[in-house]
Formats: C-alpha cells, sequence, structure tokens
C-alpha cells in the first residue's frame, strides 16, 4: 500500500528526467492508466508506455477507466488494455499515471492509487496538482504523447512502429492536427522522428479527421445553425442532451468536435459545450483562441485543463449548469 506521508514528494516542473532502470522497473509489479473520458492523448501515451514496458518488465498491466471511443480502437493493441474494474483487487509496485491533471480525473478508478506503493505522475496540464510521489509534468509539451516520447529515448527504450503509431496519435490528437499554439518546433521534430520509426500518419489522419459518420456530419450542420452566441458575439455556446444525440443516432464520443467547430467561428474567442451525462450532471468543455483563459473559468467549476481547451463536471441538470456558466462568463469577459 503507498505511505503517502512517509513518501517523500518530488516535485518538478518540467523536464524531469525519470531513470526508469533506478526504480528497477524490470522486476515489478506495474500499472498504467489514464484519465476518464479517454482521448487520443490519454490512450495514446499510456499504450505506448505499456507496450514499451511490456518488453522489459515481468508484469505490467495497461488499465483503462472508461470505455474506448470508437474512433481510437485503431490504436495498436488498444484491446490488451483492460478496464481497472476487473484488476481492482490487485495491488501495484508502480502505477503510471498519465495525461492527468488531478486524482478526480480518474474517476471510480482513483482506488488505483492506494492500492499503488509508489505512484508516478507524468502529464502537461497547466493545473496538474503534483498528486505524485514523483511528478514529471511539463505544461510546454504538446501532449502527454511528447513527454513519453522523450523518457523512451532517455531510457534507451526501442521505439517499435506500434510504439510511435500510439505516440503520433496522441501528439496529432492534442495539437489539433498541428494546428494549436501548444505544436512547438519540438514537437514537430518527434513527429519526424516518430515518422522515421515508421508511425502509421495516414492511419492516424484517417481514424481522427476522415471516418465521421454520417448521423455525426448532419450533427455538425445542426450545431452550426443552433449555436447561441453571447457576451456581445464573443462566446458561442451549445447544450447536447440526452435527446438530441438519440434523435441524430450519434453517441458523445462521436461529436467531440463540437466545441472546435464554434469556436473556429469568425468573432468568436471562447467557445461552450454543455453535455448532459444524466438529470443532475452535465459535462463541460470550454474552447478560447486568444488570450482567454479557460483553464481558470474551468477551476471555477472545479475542473482544469490547458489555457484554451479545458473541462469540468457541473453537478446540477443541463439547463442551471448553463446558467451557471453564463453568469460567471458575463463576469470574466467584462474584465
Ligand atoms: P474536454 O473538453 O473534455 O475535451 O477536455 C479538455 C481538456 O480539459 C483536456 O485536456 C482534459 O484533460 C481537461 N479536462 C476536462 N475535464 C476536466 C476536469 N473535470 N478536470 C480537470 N481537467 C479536465
Amino acid at each position: 500500500m503507498r505511505k503517502k506521508t512517509a513518501m517523500k514528494r518530488e516535485i518538478v516542473m518540467k523536464n524531469l528526467k525519470i531513470n526508469l532502470w533506478d526504480l528497477d522497473i524490470t522486476n515489478k509489479k506495474l500499472a498504467v492508466i489514464s484519465h476518464v473520458n479517454p482521448d487520443a492523448d490519454s490512450l495514446g501515451s499510456i499504450m505506448a508506455l505499456g507496450l514499451a514496458l511490456q518488453k522489459n518488465c515481468q508484469s505490467i498491466t495497461i488499465c483503462v477507466c472508461d470505455h474506448i471511443p470508437n474512433a481510437l480502437s485503431f490504436l495498436p493493441f488498444i484491446n490488451t488494455a483492460t478496464n481497472y474494474h476487473l484488476t481492482e483487487s490487485t495491488q501495484y509496485d508502480i502505477c503510471f499515471v498519465l495525461d492527468c491533471a488531478d486524482e478526480k480525473r480518474l474517476g471510480e478508478s482513483q482506488g488505483i492509487l492506494d492500492k499503488s506503493h509508489q505512484i508516478i505522475n507524468i502529464d502537461h496540464h497547466v493545473s496538474n496538482g503534483f498528486f505524485g510521489d514523483i511528478n514529471s509534468v511539463n505544461p510546454h509539451a504538446s501532449s502527454t504523447s511528447e513527454i513519453i516520447y522523450e523518457l523512451l529515448i532517455d531510457n534507451n527504450i526501442t521505439i517499435t512502429p506500434d510504439i510511435a503509431t500510439c505516440l503520433y496519435a496522441g501528439i496529432v490528437g492534442d495539437t489539433g492536427n498541428f494546428l494549436y499554439d501548444n505544436t512547438s518546433a519540438q514537437t514537430h521534430y518527434i513527429a519526424g522522428r516518430l515518422k522515421e520509426y515508421d508511425a502509421q500518419s495516414q492511419l492516424v489522419s484517417y481514424h481522427l479527421y476522415q471516418n465521421k459518420s454520417l448521423g455525426s456530419a448532419k450533427f455538425q450542420g445542426y450545431v452550426l445553425s443552433q449555436f447561441e452566441s453571447l457576451c456581445g458575439g464573443k462566446v458561442a455556446i451549445f447544450s447536447i442532451t440526452l435527446e438530441l444525440l438519440q434523435k441524430f443516432n450519434v453517441s458523445i464520443d462521436d461529436i467531440d468536435y463540437v466545441s472546435s467547430i464554434i469556436r473556429d467561428i469568425e468573432g468568436i474567442e471562447v467557445a461552450v459545450v454543455l453535455k448532459e451525462v444524466d438529470s443532475e450532471v452535465t459535462k463541460v468543455s470550454f474552447r478560447s483562441k486568444c488570450d482567454f483563459d479557460v483553464n481558470q473559468l474551468a477551476q471555477k467549476f472545479g475542473g482544469g485543463g490547458h489555457i484554451k481547451a479545458s473541462g469540468a463536471t457541473i453537478f446540477h441538470e443541463i439547463e442551471q449548469a448553463k446558467k451557471m456558466v453564463q453568469k460567471q462568463l458575463e463576469i470574466e469577459i467584462r474584465r
């Protein structure tokens, strides 16, 4: 079990080079896990690290704490990842928690933290709470996949074509296909190196951007015709109810692009998408394309993320959640 108080916490903001061999990973029972509502970076990074460790360690479990979106089921060996609930009673020597800003983002899988002797927190969110025993957090990295690439290189671990594809998918996903300003020279360099390691970049582009269902494409048209603008046209807001999903025969995973398409409209500075989870819970996605810090806005509702892409869960029904967000936005935008 993890001795939280006795453990020395090594808090490092960036560029902590973890020496995996000093941690004696070969003989230890390892787990790799990421956050709920997994995206390309969370799944790409856990698969890449998991596959890399498999070659060098006796025991490694790649855990997911939610279902895997269809669009990401192409990731190599993703079917070898286990749902945390199936291994709940297992104790681990080391648990690598990837792309996860805080413990709450593990949802019902938070138990893994107490069942693990040592937590290694590897992340790129500016809101990261340093909950690990070792924290390698670099908010300047485009993605957790970028950090995992450097970890593998620093530890002389071979990057196979499958590992390269997972990392490439994570980088493409979190940079919006190299569009966002988290895309640095280093990001392009790493993407180039991954192609040299035979990352299947076409496969990634196809599944992430060129394989939308017809229902999802029609939904896109509906969103563009129905979104509301607030705060003098600077904010675009759209609510996705369960009824609407049913009407278009789409799942919430099929339409994770909604916040980006309304953000990308001329004059819009902030996009807000509310998603009904049930009658008491609403998930909110915030996006910005200017100086407005949506991480701070999300933190007002107990969430977090990045300056230009953040999220929160509000424990109210969707209409009430919308009013709460609208009120806060009016205060913040006026500042
Ligand atoms: P999403 O809007 O769900 O695509 O999330 C955008 C970004 O915010 C991602 O980097 C998420 O990891 C992060 N995020 C989403 N929800 C939360 C939350 N409740 N707490 C902290 N970070 C979050």
